[in-house]
């Protein structure tokens, strides 16, 4: 028997064994039907044991057709399908007992709802809505089904309807995580913004802000537009203070600083220096975004970007192994050295999600292993090993 089978084995037979006990300390009629649902449970276990999964969730099923008592069985039988994957076994079971019409209330919720996660583990999203949909207007399982509707709402890009799920939740304290509605109305400003609605995009921007006060997904998007007009005093502003709240963020600064820089024209020098005195204490995540983002025009950054080589002990140990000293290069050999580690980076993950590791090259607001919001935090730093390990950059 394949080793996880073990699991269900036991499983059955310990709770075959309780329904049989059960079943004959019952007052109730028919010593004959206990006997028959035995029998289907060893007939269960039987084929189990033989590595016939199919032959034995039909035993079982018709076990559980003759007695009420094994719902409790089924319950356990359905979970354990789900965990070992075997989702379409783990349906099969809970529309059984959601089939049964002598079910009580509160175990035909809790069937629902084991139904609906089945479904959701199956990706089958339009079925587990809706079921989750009436148990989120009332009963036992109204949170556990609200917090299930956010997430499938959030994969349907469904904004408005994660809205009102996340209020309800949060009037009750059981959202899961209190940036997820700044997101949402965030997700909808970049819609807007993208079929230049500037106006809606501002609105959905302000009801975010209205969430959450300090939220640098929100100031980068506002920046956008304001680049967008030529705003360029509105621009530096936002953009410095996503700086301020989180110098990691200086990734998604830069590519935006550059574009202010040419929006401010003459100033352009000027904005880059101030955005870089923002934070003179994170000088290295500033370089490496300068790297990234091929920003070494400005003179503020090219520093930086030359104290980053010199201090880097591989880089720096590259650079000597060419014949040249990492403090004395001039600008166009800066420029060569910034060109190798873009590309080093791009062949290597450049964000890890700190909740469950999912680690990607591009970055994601939300973590699409584990759904966690703001959990992607970006590698500030080059491979050169895992770079070089991938053969030569491509050219
Ligand atoms: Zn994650």
């Amino acid at each position: 028997m394949n080793p996880e089978s073990v699991w269900i084995f036991l499983a059955v037979l310990f709770l075959g064994g309780a329904i049989g006990f059960y079943a004959a300390r019952r007052p109730r009629p028919s010593a004959v039907g206990a006997e028959r649902v035995r029998g289907n449970y060893l007939a269960g276990v039987n084929f189990l044991v033989n590595e016939q999964p199919d032959r034995a969730l039909e035993a079982f099923l018709r076990a559980a057709e003759l007695d009420g008592d094994t719902v409790e069985t089924h319950f356990a039988l359905g979970s354990l399908y789900r965990r070992r994957g075997e989702v379409d076994r783990a349906i099969r079971i809970h529309q059984n007992i959601v089939a049964r019409e002598s079910l009580e209330p509160e175990q035909r919720g809790q069937a629902s709802f084991a139904l609906a996660k089945d479904y959701l583990r199956a990706g089958l999203l339009d079925r587990a809505e809706k079921i989750l949909e009436p148990l989120a207007a009332s009963g036992a399982h109204r949170m556990a089904a609200m917090r299930n509707l956010m997430r499938i709402y959030e994969q349907q890009q469904d904004w408005p309807r994660a809205i009102s799920v996340f209020r309800e939740l949060d009037k009750s304290g059981k959202a899961p995580q209190e940036n997820a509605i700044a997101h949402y109305f965030c997700e909808l400003a970049k819609a807007a913004h993208e079929r230049q609605d500037l106006e809606e995009a501002r609105t959905h921007l302000r009801a975010a802000r209205a969430e959450r006060r300090r939220f640098p997904r929100g100031a980068l998007l506002r920046a956008d537009i304001a680049i967008e007009q030529k705003d360029v005093a509105l621009a530096e502003r936002l953009l410095a203070s996503v700086m301020a709240q989180d110098a990691a963020l200086s990734i998604e600064v830069m590519p935006r600083l550059m574009r202010l820089a040419r929006a401010a024209g003459a100033d352009g020098d000027a904005v880059a220096r101030r955005l870089v005195a923002a934070r003179p204490d994170a000088g290295n995540e500033v370089a490496f975004a300068a790297i990234m983002a091929d920003a070494l025009d400005f003179p503020a950054l090219e520093q930086l970007v030359r104290a980053f080589l010199a201090q880097d002990e591989a880089i720096s140990g590259l650079v000597r192994a060419i014949g040249r000293e990492p403090e004395t290069l001039d600008a166009r050999a800066v420029r060569e050295v910034a060109v190798v580690l873009r590309r080093l980076a791009a062949m290597t993950a450049r964000y890890r999600c700190a909740t469950c590791g999912f680690s990607s090259i591009n970055h994601f607001w939300q973590c699409p292993g584990c759904k966690s919001w703001d959990s992607q935090r970006p590698l500030l730093r080059f491979d050169l090993v895992a770079g070089l390990e991938r053969g030569q950059p491509p050219a």
